[in-house]
């Protein structure tokens, strides 16, 4: 029978979005978007210590943002498959628990944290690698529990893992990949305070969820085996997994919260002045590669794109100058409208601009239209401009010492303190009317000018230099 596309994003609500997670999130939300399925967000909230209030919302809210839009979430749940938060189905996961071990698939185990500390130690002295419990509880008797319980200790259920079995799965990304069961020890299903693992809750709510493909990060392979064992006790078909790839930095090296030359969070993206359609483009590329190398794809372009086969299977770098160009081409794209309401809100951060209508901002917002990577850049621009506290350069001062250039100075203030309208053909005319009554023309003419100004010998045309700054400021500047 065909099954109905369901895909997942399940964050731990520990903190805001990563772009990491965000980009997990787009490649499901294109599979779903792609062949006509549903695209979940679910919270796997049950490392309850590390979750942080504020933090589910902000994720789900950062990725409608992005225009990746859950068709289920705990904010519209499907009453067939909710709760969608793992903590108000504590019951749930107790019932197929108790099935497990009712069944012989699992057991209940009573080891204290130091003895398995010295079981560890233990292993490793004679050499071995990865741990194992070594099922000290696996056959207690009805005393035996009754003397621990009596102790005062509260049992885990950990899940038995079958032996001489290989699991072997077509991962979407890397193909063929097979795990030996010998290789996995029987893991914890169930902590003793009745809250279920990662590896355990997972495969329930997949199930219940009726999820039929799961892609997430590359760091969750080695959890497929487990997963695909409880999958097997229950009798359950599993879905179909693709892990796709680590990100890396420029050098190669994985990324890491701690990178600093990569902004991480979606929020701050935002902050920053990155489009949504920006980012989803950029992501979109950091997993995917085109066939024909585009570069620029719209959410509806990327989704009739999208084939799970092209997911790259080599790390994905990073690239921060591709992020900046595909925002500013995004930023150049957008209509003035849209672009007015993109960017005013940085503008109204420079003080010094506090004066101005709103059609005046508009026009000096114009003028970066082309100029900016983010609207964070247009602050800093125009932070440029009004800032005089900053120094010149030693070839600058030597412009400015020239005897031409004191001269070019003297009159271009006469000439502009009659100036009444300010705009490319006055001020044009107005540099032309200096050359001809100082003799001075080329760099020498322009660079003073725009060094007393500004300080600096590089910038927008010089005509919008002195609107922004607007007459009064220029001729102060000038004395
Ligand atoms: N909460 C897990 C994570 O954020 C989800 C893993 C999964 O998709 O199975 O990594």
């Amino acid at each position: 029978m065909f099954k109905k596309i369901r895909v997942r994003y399940a964050p731990s609500p520990t903190g805001y979005l990563h772009i990491g997670g965000a980009r997990s999130a787009l490649f499901n939300y294109l599979y779903a978007k792609k062949y006509n399925g549903d695209f979940v967000f679910r919270i796997e909230d049950t490392d309850v210590e590390r979750n942080i209030p504020g933090a589910e919302v902000s994720q789900l809210h950062d990725l409608i943002w992005l225009g990746i839009i859950p068709d289920e979430s705990p904010e519209i749940p499907n009453p067939k498959y909710a709760p969608y938060r793992q903590m108000e189905k504590l019951d749930i996961y107790k019932k197929y628990a108790d099935e497990l071990v009712e069944k012989g698939y699992a057991y209940e185990c009573y080891c204290s944290e130091e003895e398995l500390a010295e079981m560890k130690e233990e292993q490793l002295s004679r050499g071995v690698k990865s741990f194992k419990y070594d099922r000290h509880c696996l056959n207690l008797t009805e005393e035996e529990k009754a003397k621990y319980i009596a102790e005062g200790r509260k049992p885990v259920i950990r899940l038995k893992m079958e032996s001489g079995v290989t699991f072997k799965f077509d991962d979407l990304v890397r193909g063929e990949v097979s795990f030996k069961s010998d290789d996995i020890g029987d893991f914890v299903i169930m902590k003793s305070n009745g809250i279920p693992t990662y590896n355990f809750a997972v495969v329930v709510d997949d199930h219940l969820m009726e999820i039929s493909h799961v892609l997430r990060g590359e760091e969750h392979l080695s959890n497929t085996p487990k997963q695909l064992q409880i999958y097997k006790y229950f009798g359950w078909e599993a879905p179909t997994f693709g892990h796709m790839t680590i990100i890396v930095n420029e050098n190669g090296k994985k990324l890491s919260k701690r990178d600093n030359n990569i902004v991480q969070f979606v929020s701050q993206y935002k902050e920053l002045g990155y489009l949504p359609e920006a980012i989803f483009n950029f992501l979109f590329l950091l997993g995917w590669t085109s066939e024909d190398n585009n570069e620029i794809f719209t959410k509806e372009e990327a989704i009739k794109a999208f084939d799970p086969k092209r997911l790259s299977s080599s790390p994905s770098m990073f690239d921060n100058k591709r992020l900046k160009y595909t925002n500013s081409y995004y930023i150049k794209h957008l209509d003035d409208e849209k672009y007015f309401e993109f960017v005013l809100p940085f503008v109204k951060k420079v003080a010094e601009l506090n004066s101005k209508s709103e059609n005046e901002l508009k026009s000096i917002a114009l003028i970066f239209k082309n100029e900016i990577n983010t609207g964070a850049e247009i602050v800093e621009h125009l932070n440029e401009i009004f800032d005089l506290n900053k120094s010149m350069s030693e070839e600058d001062e030597e412009m400015m010492s020239l005897d031409s250039s004191k001269l070019v100075i003297d009159e271009f203030k006469k000439e502009l303190s009659n100036l009444d309208e300010i705009n490319h053909e006055t001020v044009k005319a107005l540099f032309k009317n200096v050359q001809a009554a100082t003799g001075v023309k080329g760099k020498n003419l322009y660079m003073p000018i725009r060094l007393k100004l500004t300080k600096v010998p590089h910038g927008i045309e010089m005509y919008n230099i002195i609107g922004i700054l607007g007459k009064d400021e220029c001729l102060s500047r000038l004395n």
